[in-house]
């Protein structure tokens, strides 16, 4: 049995490289010769650890591996693996296989590292260079391919190339000709352009090329062309059109005009004429070589305009200067319009004038006879209601803070061309004044007819007593004569009743007292005084039983007058026809004459206090309050009052009442 030196030392010669490791740090038991001269170490570092006698490895993977192998009992064999040692100072990278076996006790317990290696590096290197001249080789055989496969795409592209060649060149050709062709093609273009076309060149603006609509427009002929501008066409030298020609052409940049004057010689004279135009600069190669002007002319158009706006100003000046205030309102009755007048009678500026509603509280508008006028009554919502004009409507407004004014309204409606309504046209004067003096000529009235009527009953009372006494032993002639005075005493006082009457109507102070009766009865009585002057017939027809319920004093008052005028106005006319026509709803009293006629818009005012249709001449004798009164009585009872005539046809009046 060799001692376990001697098989040690047996071992240590062995050509394989082993050390043999006893501890966990590793330290060195064993190393064969082999093995020292991989290390590149001396025998003495036999009993210390790897690390103090190989420190070069302390940062490759060996120590670490070592340990594992210690501490887990698994083999670790690794093949090819790099290793870099100390040999004689210098340090050497090499490629080794090695195991790291451990060697256990009984228990298992690792005891020792067994550590053999094999320095491969020869091999290693061999099958370098080999994968290294594969690799080159499948380098050089892919670069070869690539080269191929190059050369192919380049003989495609050249072929390709030439083929574009070939095109490029035709093309060129087809250009070249399509350029020579677009030239006549644009001055044919601009010959026959609907619109005004000049060309100009060069800095001197010669006419280069000038179409029909063109010449038309300058009324010249073909002859300009190839003329600089100014001596072309010299009358147009100093329009402000032709300084910005020259301005394009010196800046390159567009401009255009809008409704230019241009002086343009037209035979012998030289005519304002207006234009749109636009000046396009003409560039070639960055340079400016010359201007093109597309005109239109608006002559027409633009004197259309002036006159218009003449029209416009003209009828602004009518509306600045109306004696009357006008107001236009929008169908909301919002107003959009309002002249000075209208301003200085409403006492408020344009500007409140727009943001005014007839409905504002703050403004109050009434009837003339005081009672409040409601919104729905007011003459512009009623013609934008109707769509039908209205005349001469009084009505009262008290502004604001400021005393209460009258002014006479016409109003109608404004229709658009389709006949729509866009709103309402109001023309109004103030009549405050005229309202003022007819209250001051009705208070006049009232107190000389109450002022006269005291001593015209004395002197009724006088004279019937000298009736009386004429009666016993008065001549023939004073008989007469108290006759006479009688007779225009009656007058007085029938005058002086209706004076009387007339304020008590106008301040609505008459009370009616209805009762039933025949109408035909009422107008028989009535009309006693014509049967007897003998002068007319008096014709009665229609329902001649029919019964109405009436005040019958004021009724009578209302068929006297009728009669009476019949009479007064038709005095040649013989006939006086008065016809009664009951129906379910209404009794119809109209009464007849063959006189004269009213025209029509005389008619239309007969009803009002004072009215008389022939004022010119004086020989009809009254107040023109007749039919006032009697409009006012037909109203109270809720009936209506009118005429129907035509001039040189007589006249029927006629009034209803409700049954
Ligand atoms: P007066 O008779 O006092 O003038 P009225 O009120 O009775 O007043 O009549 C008003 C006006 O109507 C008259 O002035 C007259 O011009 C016109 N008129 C009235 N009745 C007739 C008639 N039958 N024919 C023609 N005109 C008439």
């Amino acid at each position: 049995m060799l001692s376990d030196q001697l098989q040690l030392n047996i071992l240590s010669r062995s050509s394989n490289a082993i050390a043999i490791y006893d501890s966990i740090g590793l330290h060195i038991r064993f190393v064969s010769e082999a093995m020292l001269q991989i290390w590149g170490k001396e025998r003495s570092i036999v009993g210390k650890t790897l690390e103090e006698a190989v420190p070069e490895i302390a940062g490759q993977p060996f120590i670490n591996l070592l340990r594992q192998v210690w501490e887990s009992g698994i083999t670790y064999t690794a093949t090819d693996t790099q290793a870099t040692l100390e040999i004689a100072g210098i340090l050497k990278t090499s490629y080794f296989d090695f195991e790291y076996q451990p060697i256990k006790d009984d228990q298992g317990i690792t005891i020792a590292i067994l550590h053999t290696t094999r320095d491969v590096s020869g091999r290693v290197t061999a099958w370098r260079q080999v994968a290294e001249k594969q690799n080159r080789e499948e380098q050089l055989i892919a670069e070869l391919r690539q080269t191929g496969s190059d050369m192919q795409d380049a003989n495609t592209h050249l072929s390709a190339a030439n083929h574009d060649l070939q095109v490029s060149n035709e093309r060129v050709n087809r250009l070249n000709l399509r350029l020579q062709e677009s030239e006549t093609d644009f001055k044919r273009l601009v010959e026959q352009a609907p619109v005004a076309i000049l060309v100009f060149r060069g800095p001197e603006m010669v006419i280069d090329l000038v179409n029909e609509a063109m010449l038309e427009i300058l009324g010249k002929d073909k002859n300009i062309a190839g003329k600089p501008l100014l001596e072309g066409l010299p009358e147009i030298k100093g329009a402000p059109a032709v300084d910005m020609l020259f301005e394009v052409f010196a800046t390159g940049k567009a401009l255009d005009g809008n409704e230019a004057p241009v002086p343009i010689r037209r035979g012998n004279e030289v005519q304002t004429r207006y234009f749109n135009f636009s000046y396009r600069p003409l560039i070639d190669d960055g340079h400016i070589i010359g201007v093109m002007d597309v005109a239109i002319e608006v002559t027409e158009q633009v004197l259309a305009r002036k006159k218009l706006e003449e029209n416009e100003r003209r009828l602004q000046g009518i509306l600045d200067t109306m004696a009357e205030g006008v107001v236009i309102v929008d169908t909301e009755a919002r107003p959009t319009y309002a002249n000075a007048m209208a301003q200085r009678i409403m006492g408020i500026d344009e500007i409140a004038f727009m943001g005014r509603r007839y409905n504002d509280a703050k403004w109050q508008n009434e009837r003339v006879d005081g009672s409040p006028l409601l919104m729905d009554d007011h003459p512009i919502y009623v013609v934008l209601r109707t769509g039908l004009p209205l005349y001469d409507q009084e009505v009262a407004i008290i502004p604001p803070d400021k005393e209460k004014i009258y002014i006479s309204i016409n109003a109608a409606p404004l229709v658009s061309k389709d006949g729509e309504l866009t709103g309402g046209i109001l023309t109004f004067t103030d009549v405050t004044n005229r309202r003022k003096l007819m209250q001051q000529k009705d208070d006049f009235i009232s107190v000389a007819s109450h002022e006269l009527k005291t001593p015209v009953t004395a002197l009724k009372a006088s004279l019937q007593l000298l009736e009386r006494m004429q009666d016993k032993e008065g001549s023939l002639m004073s008989r007469k004569l108290v006759e006479q005075a009688n007779r225009s005493l009656n007058k007085l006082s029938d005058l002086i009743s209706s004076l009387l009457n007339v304020n008590r109507i106008s301040q609505g102070r008459f009370p009616i007292h209805k009762s039933t009766f025949k109408i035909a009865d009422l107008i028989n009585e009535c009309c006693q005084h014509i049967h007897a002057a003998g002068t007319h017939n008096l014709i009665l027809k229609g329902d001649l039983d029919a019964q109405i319920t009436a005040d019958d004093q004021l009724l009578d008052q209302v068929i006297v007058n009728l009669v009476n005028n019949a009479v007064k106005y038709a005095p040649d006319a013989k006939d006086i026809v008065i016809e009664v026509d009951v129906t379910a709803t209404e009794a119809r009293v109209a009464v007849s004459d063959q006189g004269p006629g009213i025209p029509a818009e005389k008619a239309s005012h007969i009803f009002e206090r004072y009215y008389q249709a022939d004022q010119g001449s004086r020989h009809f004798n009254g107040l023109g309050l007749g039919l006032y009164i009697a409009a006012e009585i037909i109203e109270k009872h809720g009936g209506q009052i009118g005429v129907d005539s035509e001039p040189g046809q007589g006249s029927t009046f006629w009034f209803t009442l409700p049954v």
